[in-house]
């Protein structure tokens, strides 16, 4: 997945935003985020929409890029441990280890 950072002040953020929340320019560069660590898991039962009592694992990831980004975990993960993003064709980012 990209991440979006400033090209005046190198502030990286995600996802891209109208105007750079630093310095307030309308420029920005991709750049590549794709891995992360896992910083804090939330466990969801029976999503909205799907039948079945699914699980979901939520997790805020520290993108190695900068910006921290909401993920849907493949499995439960520790916090602390290095997942490889990836954006799905439906907007949604899921983070995984191999
Ligand atoms: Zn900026």
């Amino acid at each position: 997945m990209k991440v979006f950072a400033c090209v005046a002040c190198g502030q990286v953020d995600f996802p891209r935003r109208l105007l750079c929340p630093s310095c307030g320019r309308d420029e920005f560069a991709e750049v590549a985020a794709s891995t992360g660590s896992v910083e804090e898991v939330t466990i969801l039962h029976h999503r909205a929409g799907k039948t079945g009592g699914d699980i979901a694992y939520i997790a805020t990831v520290l993108t190695h890029a900068g910006p921290r980004v909401i993920a849907r975990l493949e499995r439960l993960l520790a916090p602390g441990i290095v997942v490889s993003l990836r954006l799905e064709s439906d907007g949604a980012i899921v983070g995984f280890s191999d």
